[in-house]
């Protein structure tokens, strides 16, 4: 136990975070129950510098996570040949699973080597210290290839970032006139700070506007000046009408575009010649809506600020699409000021820049950010190719449930040499590995997020543990550790002048820590575990895994010098850094790294020339093929399926446990009324639900917020847990059982999960098990 945990009474409250979204708001637990490891109170930490004591009523729910019916995994388990699952040490587990990996690095021959060890995961929500050591891992094997669900949802949008302005991008929500979210509903996946209370700042406010592009009404959109409607799987070219109608109505910035804009003209003549009418009516959205709405956009004053998410990240288009939604603010001169866009600084850049960073080995896919699309993983496997992929580590990562085409996805696991799962507990993934290695929870181990994009004033939250982990489970950074260590790439020898430097003083630690490195390069290769076992030993309270945080303070403060200083931290050479690591270990409720000035975001930008290049001329052939694309009806399929929503009670897959869901318990399919009547659906009724892919029986919820012909399955249902009697149960639909891994973008290969070709037919009487 650390020093922070004893000096903490049962009753104390302590700081932590929600891990059940990006936004980590700050919230404090105070501990209960017979054994003293129950969330018996949580409520929103005042002390947090981003989310100032807000939450939403996902977190009161969190003894779910930590104590409830998930199949926690307590032992290192190895698979016996007969699909069942043995109880080993640690000590086998490592010297196995590194001797494994071995194996596979010889069968791939020379050539191959390691690159056929491929790396998922690295983190769920809030969870992303371990991801660090993992990178040390995968080069100690000789890896290249990896992925995480970044890859299914962001990787377009960061590309089209890299295109325009070689920066990543967020929207000053808190300070907008005019507020856009496309394909985004704030009010139930949060996104930015205090979402809720934000958007209903907005609404109440006459001199600011709230735009929602959605087909859903949804929470956010019923408090919408502007809902535009739009038909599943238009965005593209409701978009471009309204791109079309600033260009057409001579609503451009031009001034402002002359000061920091280039490329600009071949975009503004492929929208000086959109049909906005005929676009319109294929959105379904009216033409004077339309109109209003970008006539709303650019005529504000005190800035546009907006937000894309997976509604248009994961359909149709999605490339193009975040190139159009960058085209409403970059048109209208709304970046670098109040209220605006604005890019933020990092502690971890986790898009790398949205640069492409080579190839995939057997579809040829770009590594955007460096990551392999998740829709081509099964086929990179299920091949004879060479260099095709024969293991797979999954940390803190379930892609056999959050990957498309789920039955696929099982099988390229089943193909492969070696699958190792580090996690907390028995996931489905995990079900198809090799060895699973148990980590602690993420309460029982200091850990953080790298979500950090808040602006003026950024932040970085590093949690204490909550919970002494029971005797078996480690800390991600220790099983890297020691999977490292016994593959060779570091020894004893190596660490040992280091460890004496790190006691001696952090000065002394650096010089030592960078010669070293600088001289041996497979020391920097695995840098991180490096820090750990030197480094780490002599932070406090047992924080060794927040060592590699030390690199990335002194990254960000030669990166943000200024902003890092207006934060309160100062001084010579690398003074500043060793001030903002020392602030960031002792701040339990997070400290703000960085104070920026709005034109900070202008210093930013990583193109040439420092200006916003607004063509990117694959996404313009992309757009000019919009008027000739035929609308392709499916008459077997007369029905779009959005399959993945975020609701009330939905938290991807870390939430194992299906009683933490206090409304919508089977995770119910929406339907619209008028599509209810039609087929004779009642509430509450079972119908099947079909796709080119699966077939499942789902619960029906008869929703007037959704137009007819659209259908949303939540996300995170079809997980196993535990009944009542301790057996395995599943609770809802997994919705990639239903899902195409064939059905993704041109560019980014991110899927289409929500415009999924669909049938729905009601079920007379009680159905069998799903098929
Ligand atoms: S918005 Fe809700 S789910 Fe997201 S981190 Fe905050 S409390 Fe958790």
């Amino acid at each position: 136990m650390t020093a922070v945990q004893e000096t903490a009474s049962a009753a104390e409250w302590r700081s932590t975070a929600c891990i059940l979204c990006e936004c980590n708001c700050g919230i404090e637990v105070r501990l209960g129950g017979e054994d003293g490891r129950r969330f018996e109170r949580i409520r929103g930490d005042k002390a947090h510098p981003a989310s100032k004591g807000y939450t939403c009523e996902k977190a009161l729910r969190l003894d779910h996570y930590q104590n409830g019916r998930s199949g926690r995994i307590l032992n290192p388990l190895r698979r016996r040949p007969d699909g069942t699952f043995e109880e080993i040490d640690w000590d086998t587990a490592i010297a196995e699973v590194a001797a494994r990996l071995r194996a596979v690095q010889e069968a791939a021959g020379p050539e191959v080597g390691g690159k056929s060890i491929f790396y998922y995961g690295g983190g769920g929500q809030g969870n992303h210290l371990g991801g660090g050591y993992g990178n040390a891992l995968l080069r100690a094997v000789g890896g290249r290839f990896r992925s995480s669900a970044l890859a299914q949802e962001k990787t377009g949008e960061f590309w089209v970032n890299h295109q325009m302005l070689g920066a990543m991008v967020r929207a000053d929500f808190d300070h907008t006139e005019v507020a856009v979210f496309v394909g985004k509903n704030p009010w139930q996946s949060h996104g930015i700070p205090h979402a809720r209370t934000t958007l209903k700042e907005i609404a109440r406010d006459p001199g600011r506007s709230l735009v929602v592009i959605d087909p859903r009404r949804t929470e956010t959109a019923e408090l919408a000046d502007f809902h535009l409607q739009v038909r599943p799987g238009t965005d593209a070219w409701l978009l471009t009408a309204m791109a079309g109608v600033i260009v057409q109505e001579g609503l451009v910035a031009r001034q402002w575009l002359a000061e920091h804009a280039a490329d600009v003209e071949e975009t503004l003549e492929a929208l000086a010649a959109v049909p906005v009418a005929e676009y319109c009516a294929r959105s379904g959205v009216s033409q004077s809506l339309v109109r209003a709405a970008a006539r709303r956009i650019a005529g504000a004053t005190g800035g546009v600020a907006v937000f894309e998410d997976l509604g248009v990240q994961m359909n149709r288009h999605s490339t193009l699409v975040s190139w159009l939604e960058k085209l409403l603010w970059v048109l209208t001169g709304n970046f670098g000021k109040p209220g605006a866009v604005y890019s933020p600084s990092s502690l971890v850049d986790i898009t790398a820049g949205g640069k492409v960073r080579g190839t995939t080995p057997v579809a040829g896919m770009p590594l955007i950010s460096g990551l392999v699309p998740c829709n081509v993983i099964a086929e990179e496997i299920l091949t004879d190719h060479p260099a095709r992929y024969r293991a797979m580590i999954v940390e803190s990562a379930n892609p056999a449930h959050s990957l498309a085409d789920s039955k696929r996805f099982r099988e390229a696991l089943e193909a492969l040499d070696l699958v190792v799962v580090i996690d907390v507990a028995m996931t489905e993934t995990a079900r198809l590995a090799h060895y699973v290695l148990p980590a602690s929870t993420q309460y029982e181990k200091w850990e953080a997020t790298f979500f950090n994009f808040e602006f003026p004033r950024n932040v970085f939250h590093l949690r204490a543990p909550l919970l002494e982990a029971p005797d078996g489970p480690l800390p991600e950074p220790e099983i890297h550790a020691r999977l490292v260590e016994a593959l060779g790439a570091v020894t004893q020898e190596d660490l040992a002048p280091l460890q004496e430097a790190a006691k001696h003083s952090r000065a002394a630690f650096a010089m030592a820590f960078f010669a070293a490195v600088g001289a041996n390069p497979k020391l920097g290769a695995v840098a991180p575990v490096v820090l750990y076992r030197t480094l780490g030993p002599t932070l406090p309270d047992g924080a060794a895994a927040a060592s590699v945080l030390w690199a990335a303070a002194h990254k960000c403060a030669q990166a943000h010098p200024e902003s890092v200083g207006r934060a309160g931290f100062t001084g010579e050479g690398h003074e500043a850094g060793e001030q903002l690591f020392e602030a960031i270990l002792s701040s339990p409720s997070g400290v703000v790294i960085t104070d920026d000035e709005y034109d900070e975001s202008w210093r930013r930008l990583k193109t040439a020339d420092g200006r916003i290049h607004v063509t990117i001329p694959e996404l313009l052939a992309e757009l000019r093929g919009l008027a000739t694309e035929p609308a392709a009806p499916e008459p077997d399929w007369p029905f779009v399926l959005s399959a993945g929503e975020r609701r009330s009670f939905t938290a991807n897959t870390i939430m194992r446990d299906p009683t933490w869901r206090k409304r919508d318990p089977a995770g119910a399919l929406r339907v619209s009324p008028g599509d209810a009547d039609r087929l004779g659906l009642i509430d509450g009724g079972r119908a099947r639900l079909s796709t080119r892919k699966g077939t499942g029986v789902v619960t029906v919820e008869i929703d007037d917020s959704m137009q007819d012909g659209h259908l949303a399955l939540p996300n995170g249902l079809g997980l196993f847990s535990l009944s009542d009697n301790g057996g395995p149960m599943v609770t809802g639909l997994a919705p990639n059982e239903l899902t195409d891994a064939a059905a993704r973008d041109p560019f980014a290969g991110t899927p289409w999960h929500k415009h999924v070709p669909a049938r729905l037919e009601p079920l007379a009487e009680d159905p069998p098990d799903a098929a």
